[in-house]
């Protein structure tokens, strides 16, 4: 949860068009694109661009707001798009807690009754 900022993880490379991505969304604050395991159609993930963060904790006060409004606007046009029954905003800090890549990003993942 304490490590440095590793500018070498696979979302860095994603930020940097090192590797590729289904992009969904970019702008100054924030990137979204497709969840390359998704756990259900239209799993999107949202990643801030100006910023070093491993985690929420490692977000500025003040990048805080407008991160979250990125988030937010995913969200809606994942529902908007997909009209699914429910939807997943999640989001993991440290190995222990489930985070398997460490740059920080939100989960958008759509769900639906009876499946
Ligand atoms: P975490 O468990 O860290 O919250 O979730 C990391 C997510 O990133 C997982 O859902 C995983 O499927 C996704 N992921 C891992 N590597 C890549 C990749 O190279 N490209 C994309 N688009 N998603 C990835």
């Amino acid at each position: 949860l304490h490590a440095a900022y590793d500018p070498d993880n696979i979302f860095a490379k994603i930020l940097r068009g090192d590797m590729p991505s289904l992009k969904v969304f970019e702008d100054d604050v924030a990137l979204a694109f497709m969840d390359v395991f998704p756990q259900s159609e239209g799993h999107t993930l949202v990643i801030p661009k100006g910023i070093q963060a491993r985690n929420f904790l490692d977000i500025p006060p003040d990048y805080l707001g407008s991160y979250m409004l990125r988030v937010q606007r995913i969200a809606k046009a994942v529902e908007w798009g997909l009209k699914p029954d429910g939807l997943r905003v999640m989001q993991f800090n440290g190995a222990s807690a489930g985070q398997t890549v460490f740059h920080l990003h939100f989960h958008v993942i759509p769900a639906w009754d009876g499946k």
